[in-house]
């Protein structure tokens, strides 16, 4: 398929591996990090995500590296992460960016760019920069969870992410809910944005905690209102992080037994939460075996840039293998 894309120009020398871009797409905007080797940030900026074109897509990736080229005037090597599946022939199936759906991306931008770009999930690419040189850095098996609008993440060994038969390893929040659980609290199974339901995501993730906030007596589903009247020891918001925590200490210990990492490095904005990392270790020990424990949590080290970042580790990574 050929796009009307307003192709760029091929990038100038690009055996001259010294800058790397790292391309962050969000279902509302696009990022770019311009890298050099040793991964220090030299500049980020970030543009609108065309959703519904699919050719405004992939101009809008091409437009963000010309300016990249045009103000470092280098050649340059790029990853890409996105949310979704992305699979082994570069297919894409994605309810964030729907324009790309069914669209093999990888050949796409590929042709665009007049270069070979590295595509990874966003999340599992949090895991990826995590593992590198972020909170997970020094140990061997980092499994990466994001907790934000949605709950998903990524297992890495040595530094490397693995990736599975099928790109998914890593989706913790669509494992099951606890029936335990959902007992426990009288909670209602909820359908899940991905199809399937009663998934840990609609229970865990931010807007899981808000309805969770609601459905205990709040008036709103407002996080940050909720953290408030966490702090000042309201009835309504200690039941609600009772229950939430319980919730996210199952899909934790789950995760737990299928990867059994040394160490879970935590991102999103419900982990920006104190209480929420604090208590996770003994919420998570409740839900598994006696004598077995809680690896270390630790909040994520980059935070908000760890997309870009772990964009640009997969490219590093793919060039140097
Ligand atoms: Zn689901």
């Amino acid at each position: 398929m050929t796009l009307a894309v307003k192709s760029i120009a091929p990038i100038r020398g690009q055996d001259d591996k010294s800058i790397i871009y790292g391309l962050d797409i969000g279902g509302t905007k696009i990022e770019i990090g311009v890298f050099t080797q040793e991964l220090q940030l030299l500049d980020s900026w970030r543009t609108p995500t065309p959703t519904k074109s699919y050719s405004e897509f992939v101009q809008t990736i091409c437009n963000l590296v010309i300016e990249a080229n045009d103000r470092y005037a280098k050649s340059a090597i790029i990853g890409i992460g996105m949310p979704g599946i992305i699979d082994k022939n570069g297919l894409v199936k994605s309810a964030n960016v729907p324009c790309s759906t069914g669209k093999n991306i990888v050949e796409d931008l590929n042709e665009a760019l007049h270069c070979e770009v590295s595509i990874g999930n966003d999340c599992r690419l949090f895991a990826l920069s995590e593992s590198v040189g972020g909170a997970g850095d020094g140990y061997k098996r980092v499994y990466g969870a994001i907790i934000g609008t949605g709950a998903a993440g990524g297992f890495c060994i040595d530094g490397q992410l693995y990736n599975g038969r099928s790109g998914f390893a890593g989706e913790y929040g669509h494992l099951p809910v606890s029936a335990y659980l959902i007992d426990k609290y009288d909670l209602p199974i909820k359908a899940c944005g991905c199809g399937l339901t009663g998934c840990y995501e609609a229970y865990v993730s931010g807007p899981g905690l808000a309805w969770i906030y609601q459905y205990f007596g709040a008036k709103n589903r407002d996080t940050y209102h909720f953290v408030q009247q966490l702090n000042a020891g309201d009835e309504i918001a200690k039941t609600a992080f009772n229950c939430y925590m319980d919730l996210l200490g199952a899909s934790f210990a789950s995760l737990i037994l299928s990867y059994d990492p040394d160490i879970i490095v935590v991102g999103g904005g419900v982990s920006k939460i104190d209480q929420v990392i604090e208590s996770l270790p003994s919420f998570v020990n409740n839900h598994l075996f006696s004598g077995v424990h809680c690896p270390v949590i630790k909040r994520a080290k980059y935070g908000d840039s760890s997309g870009v970042r772990g964009a640009a580790i997969l490219r590093k990574q793919f060039s140097e293998s």
